[in-house]
């Protein structure tokens, strides 16, 4: 099973994808964690994409594209959690030719939807409690990045939304309940 975890910076894609992780044996997607990655790794790819995404902006597609295709080259185990890809039509479009390039179907996108008010308010306690346990907060958990951020989901990854919904895999999710009653939501979807 492979699906697409949709919503905007702060809805809380990456906890819920860790939670099927640990319950259904599937792999996490997040392009967030492997291009911050490749930031600190000092790669001319890592160099190229460090102030865009300090800034909020999108990373081109060919780069995100590159990194999602060799992941699906792997091990496939109990199925792909895609967490902030696909973000553009672009995108969208690459994953479906690389599904079908594999023999994968795309199963599901979850849409996660919350307030604006509320993704700030989360983003910035984030930031808070990385520097609290003695870490450093994301270089774009501030509320300059973040508006960029926001301005980035809607102009290009909003359009996702009735992108999968004319394809019918699309369902739309409370992300301001409790966590655990978001995992509930997601797995009654799952099956
Ligand atoms: P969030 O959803 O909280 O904004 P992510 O960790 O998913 O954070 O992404 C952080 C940054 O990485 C984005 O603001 C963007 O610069 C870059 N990025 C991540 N995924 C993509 C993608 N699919 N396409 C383009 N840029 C991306």
């Amino acid at each position: 099973m492979n699906i697409i975890l949709l919503g905007p910076p702060g809805a809380g894609k990456g906890t819920q994808a860790g939670r099927l992780v640990e319950k259904r044996d599937m792999i996490q997607l997040s392009t967030g964690d492997m291009l911050r990655a490749a930031k600190t790794s000092g790669t001319e790819m890592g160099k190229k994409v460090a102030e865009v995404m300090d800034r909020g902006e999108l990373v081109t597609d060919e780069i995100v594209i590159g990194l999602i295709r060799e992941q699906l080259e792997g091990d496939k185990k109990g199925g792909f959690i895609f967490d902030g890809f696909p973000r553009t039509l672009a995108q969208a479009d690459a994953l479906a030719a690389l599904l079908e390039d594999c023999g994968e179907t795309l199963d599901a996108v979850i849409e996660m939807q919350v307030d604006d008010e509320v993704l700030v308010d989360r983003i910035v306690n984030r930031a808070k409690e990385a520097v609290a346990a003695g870490g450093t907060a994301r270089a774009d958990d501030n509320e300059e990045s973040l508006k960029v951020r926001l301005m980035a989901y809607y102009k290009q990854t909003s359009p996702l939304i009735g992108y999968y919904h004319a394809k019918g895999n699309l369902t739309a999710i409370d992300g301001l309940a409790s966590m655990d009653e978001v995992e509930a939501s997601i797995s009654a979807i799952l099956g």
